[in-house]
């Protein structure tokens, strides 16, 4: 008992030295290479040790974690990380993610979390309408747009068989009538992942090719019969493409097929009015996946999951047991999402969202758009090639031929200015620049802009 109470009173110099370690951290980030330190990542290999058999002090325990883990860190949270189409959080989303941690609510169930089920049913709200989706989809906080893409695919599941007169829920796919699975030639690896998990199969599908930016072609999706699920992109993950979703919807809808769009972070063109026209049409589709970590700029994990038949995604997802509380009309998380316990994603976004409103959410997107521009115009001036139309907030570079641009990128994320990956486009290697944080600065742009070109420059004189 006394353990415990000292426990408790130990509660508040430990969390001040987290808040205290962490700002530390995040103040430093302008000064460090973005990339971790090659020392600092050998070092981690000390970690391994054997469980220690006995108690350690809380605060020696919260050192080890600093000392060993910040220096060995991605500095993702900064202004000039350029990978992944990862984003940051904002201040205010790590600080309320660290408030509802301490809260430690299951948001499953009303009744268990009362706080954080309002929190999540709000922010939903907001988000159908900030990106336009239908008013009465049935929407769910998920790890990442791997798990809404899953979500939202057996709910097509669910009522594409529904509607064949086969019960997937109760028996399974074994004997069901086949379904046809329409992607893009660019569909992201997760989606085929879902498709797998799902027993959909990831090489089952019907592959429609795509344009030169990686987009659909309408002209080529095939007519559909029985039942179909068609999936569609927003946000290519390279170029940054839209599919031309009002085409594609109307097709596949005569036909009577399931639209689904992956828009882990270019379904966020709809909350800015600038970038609307890019997805314009999106809104006819039955489901969609998108991220909150990503271009809300929230902390992991945190995707989501929207879909126009609210009863599809129950069907899918919902849960019951005896022990379970029976919430009668209320709105239960638990009912749209694969967990039952989970932590309070959507306070997050909640957060992200109050403190942004409409505009800055708004500014945010095309902030980042803008910052792309503006190294589309630098590198292209400088007589580099960039390989896509910048219609969003993705840029790709060729330095030359693979061997160069591979070369360019090494040295790039040796030097630590900034830090760009390598990807594949259509058959040429390329640096790929993703601008997504809210933390990115015109100052961020001109100095990994200066870095790219003063290296480029010096390898391509060699
Ligand atoms: C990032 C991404 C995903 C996967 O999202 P996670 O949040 O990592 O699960 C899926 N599709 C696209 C287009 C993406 O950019």
């Amino acid at each position: 008992m006394d353990d415990q109470i000292d426990g408790r009173d130990a509660v508040n110099p430990l969390l001040h030295d987290a808040a205290l370690r962490a700002s530390h951290y995040l103040a430093g980030l302008d000064e460090r290479p973005v990339g971790p330190g090659a020392d600092a990542v050998t070092r981690l290999a000390e970690l391994d040790q054997p469980l220690n058999e006995h108690p350690q002090a809380a605060d020696a325990v919260l050192r080890r974690l600093d000392e060993f883990g910040s220096p060995a860190t991605m500095a993702s949270a900064g202004g000039r990380f350029f990978g992944f189409v990862v984003g940051g959080a904002l201040p205010v989303t790590v600080a309320a993610n660290w408030l509802a941690t301490a809260w430690d609510q299951n948001s499953a169930n009303p009744t268990g979390a009362p706080a954080t089920a309002a929190f999540e049913f709000v922010a939903l709200r907001w988000l159908r309408e900030l990106l336009g989706l239908p008013p009465d989809a049935a929407g769910a906080f998920v790890s990442g747009t791997t798990m809404g893409n899953l979500c939202a695919l057996a709910a097509a599941r669910h009522a594409v068989l529904a509607r064949a007169g086969w019960d997937v829920e109760a028996d399974g796919l074994f004997g069901a009538p086949p379904i046809t699975v329409v992607v893009g030639a660019e569909a992201h690896p997760t989606l085929f992942k879902a498709l797998g998990v799902l027993g959909l199969g990831r090489s089952r599908v019907v592959t429609v090719p795509v344009d030169g930016q990686g987009r659909m072609r309408a002209e080529r999706l095939p007519r559909l019969a029985g039942p179909s699920i068609v999936c569609v992109q927003a946000g290519n993950v390279n170029t940054g493409a839209f599919d031309p979703f009002a085409e594609l919807c109307e097709q596949a809808h005569r036909d009577g097929a399931w639209v689904h769009v992956d828009g882990a972070f270019g379904l966020w063109a709809q909350a800015a009015p600038a970038l609307r026209q890019l997805s314009a049409g999106v809104d006819q589709a039955d489901s969609w996946a998108t991220d909150a970590h990503k271009w809300l700029n929230v902390p992991y994990d945190s995707g989501l999951v929207f879909v126009r038949d609210a009863n599809a995604l129950r069907a899918a997802m919902s849960v019951t047991a005896a022990y379970l509380p029976t919430t009668g009309n209320a709105w239960t998380p638990s009912d749209f999402t694969p967990e039952l316990s989970r932590r309070a994603r959507g306070v997050d976004a909640w957060a992200a969202l109050s403190a942004l409103g409409r505009s800055g959410v708004a500014a945010l997107v095309e902030r980042c758009c803008a910052h792309a521009r503006a190294f589309a115009q630098g590198l292209r001036g400088a007589g580099f090639a960039v390989l896509n139309e910048v219609v969003l907030n993705q840029v790709l570079v060729s330095f030359g031929d693979a061997q160069a641009t591979r070369g360019v990128i090494e040295a790039l994320q040796a030097d630590g200015t900034c830090w760009c990956g390598l990807t594949q486009w259509q058959g040429h290697a390329a640096m790929r620049i993703s601008v997504c944080s809210w933390a990115t600065t015109d100052s961020d742009v001109q100095r990994s802009l200066a870095a790219i070109l003063r290296i480029a420059n010096q390898r391509l004189r060699q």
